[in-house]
């Protein structure tokens, strides 16, 4: 099929209502349910049509029902209170503004996806959904942060599933026009450009889409335009399309370009140009490199530009697994960099930047050139911090895990977006709130039966939804055709609803149900407590093996035995997901530990009362309290993958036969519910909805990495960047020296052979500091209980004191260690380097330990 170039012919929206286009214009309509209603009114049937869409409800509203409502007093009574309501909105102080102490003045925050509303697909999954629901909460809580990405002509792509179960991708192409976007202009107008040198001369040009998003500006590049070559046009084609070079282009575009928009746009408005550079996940790291350039050109060098630039970076990682981090050929980075793409920077500098320690000297590794450029770093839960700092260590050689500098901050997702408005209504009519990560679910003032009653009404609109999509998606495979009636009979509204919905890496164990078809087969056409399973999901258009696992899946679904129990629906995205969670009973999600680095699609389900079932990966092991869900146990001691395939899916059997199914299918008098069920659901929405939210999660960035960013990006500014020149000079001098630096001798005394609790260990250390300043390094006695001759548990440090003149010779060092538990004891000293503007003492992966 051709491609066909659409555009948007627009209603003209009467004078009266033109509060309705500027409500239209700011996508805080996404999630601010009482704007919805609004637009809702215009016209229903249009409005499901549409996607819940109002720009495109404005271009295709009949120009009669907007003329008679251009008549109706109490019509536009309602729209001016939304505007105003808006207005409000845009320039009340929040919380942020309520924030004692130095703040930062901005944050770019950087991501190759966004996923903001279902009309506008700029998102494949996770990550973007995440960095969607990141600006939303940010402009809630008032935070001055800037969005900057590409704005991708066929965004990701759109999915169906051939008869044999095969998935098919298209690519339609958006019109920027018909979409909540306008271009960035400068003031006389003209349209505002961001140009990169190319290798041979060539130059890449692009535009910039502007999306308000709330308090918060979201900014897009866009290279199809006519200034650009018929080739360099498509740079920004699709999400993750190419592969290589195209997609070389694509993040040097998010990153360097990035910055310069972002410049322009501070030019342009008159906002304040942002102090702290987040990249979500490395593929906008060379964000730091079109800084370092435009220090270099204010007379800094390199590493002093560096040490500006990771002041005031903050890098997160997602991904534990290798194909989620970007490798480029050493030889094209040295290629496009070879150009004048960034004045004063060198080929070679930016190569070290990639080095992958220990790995193919080939690679340019870009999660290591964010670990390098940002001094602040984190993973996406817990347990993926953890992860995190194992597998990124060799960067920092010589350190126990637990010292290497990446942190973690769980995600979040937003409430407002992910919260079925029936369940909003309950809170607001019943609780008196409509916040409902904060409302007292375990209140008298709902009953089970009312509570069960919002879940089986949101259970309906799930089926409904998923039997039109599946009726859509038979059409479309037999053209002209007319679907058989089973179609109709699909799906049960009151049977147990299970979902599983994400993207389809092999990971994620798509078809980890289907280990033992027969039982699968049994659980769902149970006689007394049938299941019904609900799943959807994209596979990467260049991962087979993916769409074979889908594939294997549908057929299954196709068995006349299980077809109505089991569904699989075409094209996952937000607005599938938004019924899907909250039509769902049970939330199942089973990767192999501990690769899914947080999940956010359980989240989700559970601000709508789902429970969870799930593997301890991600956040759920660190959420999961025994009483919101279950956890299936992970067959760590399995010989291979497919013995702990079997052993997991048996568990997960287990469970849905002889726990879960039972507990929800025990029906109490008169309330038609099960209250040990709505026990737990009660539960989960009181205990979990505060701690899932992305409020939560944009606070804690904001106090642990946005507020030291910008403090320590402060610094070093001061004074001319006086800092920074300090720190490079002083990191070479400490650098050159270390090889020298030795511990040379250790003496202990002050306790008896076999001391007893209570005494003290008096320790003399000789160290040789090669030339380095005491105020260089720390000294300290690292202590805990000993496993074995290299292995200490429940380690502590106490800093020694320094002695003497400096000059010539080693120098001592005294300190005691309190003995203050019984059992085996262990010691070591060690020095490390030690400066203020270091965020940890394993920072430069220096440390010398006592031989
Ligand atoms: C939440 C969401 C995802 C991510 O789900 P995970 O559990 O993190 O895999 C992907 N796609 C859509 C449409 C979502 O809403």
């Amino acid at each position: 099929m051709k491609a066909i170039r659409k555009f948007t012919v627009r209603a003209v929206v009467p004078e009266p209502l033109a509060a309705l286009e500027d409500l239209a214009a700011n996508l805080r309509w996404s999630w601010h349910e009482p704007t919805r209603r609004l637009f809702e009114h215009i016209d229903a049937t249009l409005w499901n049509d549409v996607g819940h869409d109002p720009v495109a409800l404005l271009g295709e509203v009949h120009q009669d029902r907007l003329s008679a409502l251009a008549a109706d007093e109490s019509f536009i009574a309602w729209t001016t209170r939304e505007r105003d309501a808006l207005a409000a909105y845009l320039s009340e102080p929040r919380w942020f503004q309520h924030l004692e102490g130095q703040k930062p003045r901005g944050i770019a925050y950087f991501s190759p996806e966004f996923g903001i509303a279902a009309a506008l697909p700029q998102y494949s999954g996770g990550l973007g959904i995440l960095a969607g629901d990141h600006l939303k909460s940010a402009s809630d809580l008032g935070v001055p942060l800037t969005g900057v990405g590409l704005f991708y002509r066929s965004g990701y792509f759109t999915q169906a599933i051939s008869p044999d179960g095969w998935q098919l991708e298209s690519y339609p192409l958006l019109d920027p026009d018909g979409l909540p976007l306008s271009v960035l202009r400068h003031p006389d107008g003209s349209a505002v450009h961001v140009t990169l040198a190319l290798p041979d001369d060539r130059e890449l040009h692009a535009r910039v889409w502007q999306a308000a998003v709330g308090r918060v500006t979201l900014l897009l590049l866009d290279t199809d335009i006519p200034e650009n070559e018929d080739d360099l046009r498509s740079v920004t084609d699709r999400l993750y399309g190419g592969g290589g070079e195209h997609r070389l282009l694509q993040e040097l575009l998010l990153g360097i370009g990035g910055v310069r928009a972002v410049d322009q746009w501070v030019e342009v408005t008159g906002a304040p140009s942002p102090d702290v550079f987040h990249t979500n996940e490395g593929h906008a790291g060379f964000l730091g490199l079109e800084r370092i350039s435009g220090l270099i050109g204010e007379g800094l060098s390199f590493d002093e530009a560096l040490q500006i630039v990771r002041a005031g970076t903050v890098f997160t990682t997602h991904t534990p697994v290798p194909a989620g981090i970007d490798r480029f050929d050493r030889a094209l980075i040295e290629r496009y960099f070879a150009t004048d793409l960034l004045p004063g920077v060198e080929p070679a500098d930016v190569l070290t930047l990639g080095v992958e320690p220990g790995g193919d000297a080939n690679v340019f590794n870009m999660a290591y050139m964010g670990l390098r450029i940002g001094q602040h770093a984190n993973g996406v839960s817990k347990l993926h911090g953890e992860v995190s700092r194992r597998m990124f260590g060799a960067l920092w050689p010589g350190f126990d895990s637990e010292e290497v500098p990446i942190g973690s901050i769980t995600n979040g997702v937003h409430a407002p977006t992910w919260t079925d408005p029936a369940l909003l209504e309950l809170a607001e009519s019943r609780l008196g709130t409509s916040d409902t990560t904060s409302a007292d679910w375990h209140s008298d003032a709902i009953s089970d039966g009312e509570l069960w009653s919002v879940k089986l009404r949101m259970r309906e609109q799930l089926v409904d939804d998923a039997r039109r999509r599946l009726r859509d998606s038979w059409i479309g495979q037999h053209e002209g055709g007319t679907p058989p009636v089973w179609m109709d009979e699909l799906l049960d509204p009151n049977v147990l609803t299970i979902g599983f919905a994400r993207r389809v890496p092999t990971y994620k164990r798509l078809t980890l149900m289907l280990q033992d078809p027969e039982r699968l087969a049994a659980l769902l056409t149970h006689p007394e407590r049938p299941i019904q399973i609900i799943i959807a999901g994209k596979s990467h258009p260049a991962d087979d093996e993916g769409k074979r696992l889908i594939q294997r899946l549908v057929q299954f679904t196709q068995d006349p035995a299980v077809r109505r129990r089991i569904v699989f629906l075409p094209d996952y995205d937000i607005g599938m997901a938004q019924l899907l969670y909250p039509g769902c009973d049970v939330w199942l999600n089973n990767p192999l530990r501990p690769l899914e680095a947080c999940g956010t699609s359980g989240m989700k389900a559970a601000l709508n009362g789902a429970l969870n079932l799930s593997i301890l990966d991600g956040w759920w092991a660190e959420y999961f309290d025994g009483e919101n869900g279950w956890a299936i146990p992970t067959a760590d001691a399995a010989g291979d993958d497919a013995e702990r395939d079997r052993l997991e899916a048996a568990a997960l059997y287990d469970l849905l036969e002889h726990r879960i199914a039972p507990l929800y299918y025990e029906r109490d008098e008169p309330t038609g519910a099960s209250a040990g069920w709505m026990r737990l659901v009660r539960h989960t929405l009181a205990t979990l909805s505060p701690e899932l939210s992305a409020d939560r999660m944009v606070r804690d960035y904001v106090e642990h990495l946005y507020r030291p960013a910008s403090e320590y990006a402060a610094k070093m500014a001061d004074a001319g960047f006086r800092a920074a020149r300090d720190l490079a000079a002083w990191k070479q001098r400490v650098v050159g020296a270390w090889p020298g630096v030795q511990v040379v001798h250790v003496e202990s005394g002050g306790v008896a052979a076999v001391p007893y609790v209570g005494e003290e260990l008096h320790l003399r250390a000789h160290v040789e500091l090669a030339g380095l300043d005491p105020a260089d390094v720390t000294v300290e006695v690292v202590y805990g209980r000993s496993r074995s001759t290299d292995e200490l548990v429940d380690v502590r440090r106490g800093e020694l004191t320094a002695h003497g003149d400096p000059g010539e010779g080693a120098r001592l060092y005294t300190g005691t260690v309190p003995l203050d538990r019984a059992g085996s004891f262990g010691y070591t000293v060690r020095v490390v380097p030690r400066n203020r503007l270091l965020v940890s003492p394993a920072e430069l992966g220096l440390q010398t330990i006592a031989s």
